[in-house]
């Protein structure tokens, strides 16, 4: 589905990602895990080009978008392709639930209002907001804002989903509506690249894990293969901080 091919970035002369490679197959949850610092953020920002990598090749299919092209019309395309649900929710404050959902699909893929409007609610329904449709996000709980940003995201019926670490600034009651929220995207079949410090989440939720460092991939196995039989000292030190 997605093909990812010498993607780098570096930030003056610090090297966050050093040409990684990535495929990721139709349906395929990857969970990205590592150490704080790593570049597990700047990984998701760069498939979306919320940051400018410096070298490196996203491919949809034949859809082949070179990072270091500066084209809008290209861009707007990659991102077409792309949702992205965001530690802090990033919701639209003057909005409400309901025209959150519907802004992108009305702005983004020109959709007519009404039909955005049925589908923002089908979405809405499916991380059960639907009774909440009409409040600003202020009025809402985190859990409640990060399931509209979640709803959000899939109301654009995306190719790829990323989230990171989506439940990391959640008040630990709130964090298991959000990962069940997850799951079921998960289960309906989304492909995702999720960063998430939620271990026994990502054990349960994921058909592969990454372990990042220092801008390479360490490990890349299911997650039996990565928490069970890790092959790097580096990673046994780090999954240690959990057990
Ligand atoms: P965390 O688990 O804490 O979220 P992370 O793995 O997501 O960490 P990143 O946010 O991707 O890490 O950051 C990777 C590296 O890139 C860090 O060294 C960070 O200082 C650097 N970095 C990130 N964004 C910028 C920026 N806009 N300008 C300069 N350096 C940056
Ligand atoms: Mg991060």
């Amino acid at each position: 589905l997605v093909k990812i091919t010498g993607l780098s970035k570096k930030f003056r002369d610090n090297v966050v990602l050093d040409s990684i490679d990535l495929d990721v197959k139709k349906g395929d949850v990857i969970a990205v895990i590592g150490p704080s610092g790593t570049g597990k953020s700047t990984l998701l920002r760069c498939i979306d080009m919320l940051e400018k990598p410096n070298k490196g090749l996203i491919e949809f299919g034949d859809f082949r978008f070179d990072v270091t092209s500066r084209n809008k019309k290209d861009i707007v395309a990659l991102r077409q392709r792309v949702g992205m649900v965001f530690q802090t929710f990033n919701l639209f404050k003057q909005k409400t639930v309901l025209e959150n959902v519907m802004e992108g699909l009305i702005v983004v893929k020109k959709v007519p209002k009404a039909e955005a409007e049925a589908k923002a609610l089908q979405y809405l329904g499916k991380v059960g907001m639907l009774d909440r449709q009409q409040y600003y996000p202020r009025q809402l709980s985190g859990g409640q804002q990060q399931r509209v940003a979640i709803a959000r995201a899939l109301a654009m019926e995306p190719e790829l989903l990323l989230l990171d670490e989506p439940t990391s600034a959640l008040d630990p009651e709130l964090v298991g509506e959000v990962l069940d929220t997850i799951l079921k995207a998960a289960e309906a079949g989304n492909t995702m690249i999720l960063v998430s410090h939620e271990m026994s989440f990502v054990r349960k939720v994921a058909s592969r894990v990454i372990f990042l460092e220092n801008g390479h991939i360490l490990e890349d196995g299911t997650p039996r293969q990565v928490f069970e039989n890790p092959q790097h000292s580096r990673t046994k030190e780090f999954l240690h901080k959990f057990y």
